[in-house]
């Protein structure tokens, strides 16, 4: 595919490096200045953007547990006022939004979230989690992979373009998010719904080794109860035990996962018992209620309201009297806006044969130099609402390795931060074009 030539003065036009791939050079004679802040290649890698290096360590210094975003989001908005992002603001529940480009036009929306999961057992760590110890090529730290690296190419990798004074037939928007590790979708739900953002194409920088992701499962939480009734425990036939009762559910549960559907591409969806208490007050007392949690993952094709019916017929083919329904969160950011809703987050998946997949693929091969995988996330990510919710394309792309995720000694590769900011550069042109020519 052939990408139209871009309606530039040759003078405003400089590519770094990274940036001179065949596609993009020739068709549209661009050409960077060299970047001063860059040190030289070595052994095959990018040259590094010093300034990039920097800005992620000082995020990873930052610790940033969900609705505790505050100094984090400073250093980024902060990030990128320096790197001459015209428009920089804060949302309403806290998301840093950068834009730049050409309102009227396609917008492509590049998402981060700026919330890590906590650090557990400190034990288990043999690197300070927020001390962004470098050695080599490899950074470690607490939200180094999962995504503060993502986070850091983003806004890289448009602060190219936007140095370049690249004249995008779109707008490019960087969002960095709120609130994702315990409610993933929820400031994109915000961003889109309530602050009036439709993007026409999302690209989440969550972990992906630099292969291109298509889908995840989704996932729901349902919190169910048995009852019974209570009585004293030397003489259990008097009363009815709702302990018993959620023996037989669970072991018609288990097997109830073992049928649950398949999709050939996302897989099974499954179910499982995560936690089990009785609400009895003594030892020597038949407990009158029993409450289970239920972690189920959504394939393609599996609906919330399917699966509590699934449920529910367990329950009446077991005879159990109980009561199962939708777990439901509550969140305050660190703005102090609340939100509420249902824990459900629907499996999404993007067609292998839609355009942008063939066309992202072209553009981080003429980034990186190999095609892409085209792969399956095993996690949960923000994709929920843009795509399982409100149907907006969406991939995935980013540095890191996604075992690295949620991990003691949690690291990532400096190089492969620096091949997405130039890929996800090469990606913004690439895409807003296409999608300018579809519009
Ligand atoms: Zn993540």
């Amino acid at each position: 595919m052939r990408f139209p030539l871009l309606a530039l003065p040759r003078s405003a036009l400089i590519a770094p490096p990274a940036l001179l791939g065949e596609t993009l050079t020739r068709s549209s004679a661009m050409t960077f200045s060299a970047d001063s802040a860059r040190q030289p290649a070595s052994a095959g890698r990018p040259p590094r953007d010093a300034a990039c290096v920097d800005f992620l360590r000082r995020l990873v210094r930052t610790p940033s547990l969900s609705g505790q975003e505050a100094a984090v989001a400073r250093h980024v908005a902060a990030e990128m006022h320096d790197l001459g992002f015209p428009s920089v603001r804060v949302d309403r529940i806290g998301n840093v939004i950068g834009r730049y480009g050409r309102p009227g036009g396609p917008i492509l929306l590049l998402n981060a979230h700026m919330d890590t999961v906590d650090i557990g057992d400190p034990n288990a760590w043999t690197r300070d989690p927020f001390g962004a110890e470098v050695e080599g090529d490899i950074l470690f730290g607490r939200g180094s992979a999962d995504m503060k690296g993502g986070l850091a190419a983003i806004i890289h990798g448009v602060g190219q373009i936007v140095r370049q004074g690249v004249d995008l037939p779109g707008e490019v928007i960087v969002a960095a998010v709120v609130q994702e590790e315990p409610t993933e979708g929820m400031a994109m739900r915000v961003l889109v719904e309530e602050e009036g953002i439709r993007p026409d194409c999302v690209i989440l920088a969550e972990p992906t080794d630099l292969h291109l992701a298509r889908g995840q499962r989704g996932r729901m939480e349902m919190h169910l109860s048995t009852f019974g009734r209570s009585c004293h425990a030397s003489a259990p036939e008097r009363g009815e035990n709702a302990l018993y009762g959620a023996a037989r559910l669970i072991f018609g549960l288990e097997m109830l996962n073992a049928g649950l559907m398949t999709d050939p591409v996302l897989g099974k969806g499954t179910l499982a018992v995560t936690q089990l208490r009785t609400l009895s007050g003594s030892r020597n007392v038949i407990p009158d209620r029993c409450d289970l949690i239920i972690d189920r993952r959504l394939t393609l094709g599996e609906t919330a309201t399917r699966a509590l019916a699934e449920v529910e017929a367990v329950m009446q083919r077991e005879g159990v009297r109980g009561a199962v329904q939708i777990g439901a969160y509550r969140s305050l950011s660190y703005t102090g806006y609340e939100t509420a809703g249902p824990e459900v987050y629907p499996a999404w998946l993007l067609p292998e044969e839609h355009p942008l997949i063939g066309g992202a693929a072209r553009a981080i091969e003429a980034a990186l130099g190999r095609r892409p995988n085209v792969i399956i996330w095993p996690f949960s990510t923000d994709g929920v609402y843009t795509m399982g919710v409100a149907g907006i394309p969406t991939i995935g792309f980013g540095p890191g390795d996604p075992a690295r995720a949620h991990t003691a000694d949690e690291s990532i590769s400096l190089s492969a931060v620096q091949r997405a900011a130039d890929a996800y550069a090469r990606l913004v042109i690439a895409l807003l074009r296409q999608l300018a020519r579809r519009s």
